[in-house]
């Protein structure tokens, strides 16, 4: 199955508390979303949403820079994450019928885990990694507990997340006739009443949004290497 990537970059990461969007950051001699962009090498379709007005700047000093694939390409994101997504759905090539999204700020997701996720979309049209929450969780208002949640239902979801690409492109027509922003593709997904499949996801696969992050990332980074 032909497989396309979408990386919506075009968020500010006000809560790395840097002037600098975090996806630039420096990271281990690079900007930290090379380090996204090493993980999908393989694959010939990528496009990236970003800030727009950034867009030349990023094929430039980023894609051509750092020698990524010409076919990869760049669009402008959009008000929302998934305006940012849309946007850049609107120009995959014909061809993909399956597409991967995944945040700019993952840096560590393995082949293993890629082919995990493609493989269960394949099959069931809609798979995400997840983990199973290991504290107990609260829903806190004012500072104060309203209530505990089950934790044995509750898992934590990591991007790649991988769609049909009618799939998804029917999720976030919905969303957008319903003025309804999630904070992942797979909720687009399960408002169509569509099941999402979760596969096990990978501790190293964080999410850098805070300076911890970035701490932790370096420690991952050592092991790795
Ligand atoms: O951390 P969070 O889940 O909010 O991350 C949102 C992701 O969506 C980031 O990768 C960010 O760059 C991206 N984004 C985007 N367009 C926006 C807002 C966020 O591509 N308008």
């Amino acid at each position: 199955m032909n497989v396309g990537i979408v990386i919506p970059a075009a968020g500010i990461g006000h809560r790395m508390g840097s002037d600098r969007p975090k996806q630039y950051l420096a990271f281990q001699g690079k900007p930290l979303i090379c380090h996204t962009l090493d993980c999908f090498l393989r694959f010939d379709t990528m496009i990236l949403a970003v800030e727009p007005g950034r867009e030349s700047m990023f094929q430039q000093e980023i894609l051509q820079a750092y020698g990524y694939p010409s076919t990869w390409q760049v669009v402008a994101g959009g008000e929302k994450r998934q305006d940012s997504v849309g946007n850049a759905l609107a120009v995959l090539p014909k061809e993909c019928e399956l597409v991967l999204v995944h945040d700019a700020v993952r840096p560590f997701v393995d082949d293993e885990l890629l082919d995990r996720i493609i493989a269960k979309a394949m099959e069931t049209g809609a798979a995400i990694p997840a983990i199973a929450v290991t504290d107990t969780i609260k829903r806190v208002k004012n500072n104060l507990i309203e209530n505990t949640q089950d934790r044995a239902v509750l898992w934590r979801a990591q991007t790649p997340q991988a769609f049909r690409v009618e799939l998804l492109q029917k999720a976030l027509a919905k969303a957008k006739k319903d003025g309804y922003y999630g904070t992942d593709e797979a909720n687009l997904v399960e408002r169509l009443g569509v099941p999402v499949t979760i596969v096990a996801g990978s501790e190293q696969n964080i999410k850098i949004t805070t300076p911890a992050d970035l701490r932790l990332a370096e420690y991952l980074w050592r092991q790795e290497c």
